[in-house]
């Protein structure tokens, strides 16, 4: 019997299919082609989102009501739509002779700090999961959805379900964690901005996080980021077309580094500058600590040379923050002088990414003369060792992409 042979094998596959991915039953049935034939070598343990859309429309029916509604209530809402995938997914597999049972986060476990709509995973029952494969059984678990210590429903943020996946692929030891979606992999940059985008067959971990982090929402940074603490090897590839994806590598061997891997874009963002603030220590903390402790993500932070004493303070944060980050600055008004506060929404980030900058010069210079050439001013430049970000006009952001992705030939 080979499936009680595959039990005795303690490798164990985590597969993770996005919206699209589950977005229809014609999906949802070839999805669970996909699990039956990989079960058949490997014991499989499933994450899954909700139906193309359906996340939307449930954000949607609670902003009919209130823009800014009830935070418990929102992720009580917004994670049914993974309650009913996984469930819809395990009775898919059941009609195809495979066992399969559907898991809800508090089912598994999966406790989250309080943190509505952007909540921390701390914990999840691994011995719940790896008892259920013992079952021989694929336990199908609602990615995005978490519960807090006393059992209220939290969500990871938008795409979490990638975080949820990798997560329980550390916890419960897998080999490897499969994400499935609708592109074949990792490309050079969105392929639904620049068509002749190329696929990457393997990209270091440095880079996916720095790719994620700046927008490319393939995979979700805390997701990338879990596989990296716990060394989880990663692939992304299509649940639509055969082929072997891209290979997130933990080792970054250096031999064939591409001097840029990727180009990530983020346009939902807003750029808070506060003019006139005093030059005295600890302001930057005064203004960004409240802020952190929201967990609040601030991403470019610049403060120029100070002028008689004042300067200006500019970051950027995630347009779903807004309202939450203009209400913290009212508050700090007691304790921060400065003159105006100017918030402005029509912006975005282009980054290049590449672990080949650290070792060749002239690649800022390179981005910033193709820009210019191309009508595109750049507002807030921002550097770490393998990625420059470069803060533009919002509607100038696909070309500014395509522009970069010619200049540096990453279609070659
Ligand atoms: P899923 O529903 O499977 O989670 P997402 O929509 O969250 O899928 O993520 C996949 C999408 O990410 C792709 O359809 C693509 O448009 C976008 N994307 C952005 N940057 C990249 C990139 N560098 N490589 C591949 N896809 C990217
Ligand atoms: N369904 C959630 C979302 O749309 C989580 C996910 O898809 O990863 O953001
Ligand atoms: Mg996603």
């Amino acid at each position: 019997n080979p499936s009680q042979n595959k039990n005795t094998m303690t490798e164990i596959i985590v597969q993770k299919f996005g919206g699209t991915s589950v977005g229809a039953v014609e999906r949802i049935d070839a999805v669970a082609e996909i699990i039956k034939d990989s079960s058949k070598s490997n014991n499989i343990v499933v994450v899954v989102s909700a139906m193309e859309g359906e996340t939307n429309k449930l954000v949607g029916l609670a902003n009919h009501f209130s823009q800014s509604p009830d935070k418990r209530e929102f992720d009580a809402l917004v994670s049914t739509g993974e309650t009913v995938s996984s469930a819809l997914l395990a009775i898919a597999l059941n009609a195809k002779g495979i066992n399969a049972k559907s898991y809800s986060a508090s089912q598994i476990s999966m406790k989250t700090t309080d943190s509505y709509s952007k909540a921390k995973i701390l914990d999840i029952d691994a011995n719940k999961i790896l008892e259920v494969v013992g079952q021989n059984t694929i336990p199908i678990i609602t990615g995005f959805q978490g519960i807090t210590e006393t059992g209220d429903i939290t969500t990871l943020g938008r795409g979490g379900s990638d975080t949820t996946a990798v997560a329980i692929a550390a916890q419960i030891g897998a080999k490897r964690c499969d994400i499935y979606t609708d592109v074949d992999g990792v490309f050079t940059t969105d392929p639904k901005v620049v068509p002749n985008a190329k696929k990457l067959d393997s990209i270091t971990m440095e880079e996916m996080l720095e790719l994620a982090g700046q927008g490319a929402k393939v995979m979700q940074t805390r997701a990338v980021e879990f596989a990296n603490k716990y060394k989880v090897p990663v692939r992304v590839l299509s649940s639509f077309n055969e082929g072997d994806g891209t290979l997130i590598s933990l080792k970054d061997d250096g031999m064939e580094n591409a001097l840029i891997s990727g180009i990530a874009f983020q346009k939902d963002q807003v750029k808070f500058t506060l003019h006139g603030v005093g030059d005295i220590p600890g302001t930057a903390f005064k203004i960004l600590g409240p802020i952190s402790e929201k967990d609040i993500e601030v991403d470019v932070i610049v403060q120029n040379v100070s002028v008689d004493g004042k300067t200006d303070f500019t970051f950027t944060v995630s347009k779903d923050d807004e309202s939450d980050v203009k209400d913290i600055i009212e508050e700090i008004k007691k304790e921060v002088e400065f003159k105006d506060l100017m918030i402005n929404s029509d912006i975005a980030k282009v980054s290049l990414v590449g672990v080949g900058m650290r070792t060749h010069a002239g690649i800022a210079s390179k981005a910033f003369k193709a820009l210019s050439e191309n009508g595109v001013n750049i507002q807030i430049i921002s550097t770490s060792e393998i990625k420059i970000t470069m803060v533009i006009d919002k509607n100038l952001v696909e070309k500014a992409v395509q522009v970069l992705h010619e200049e540096f030939e990453l279609d070659k």
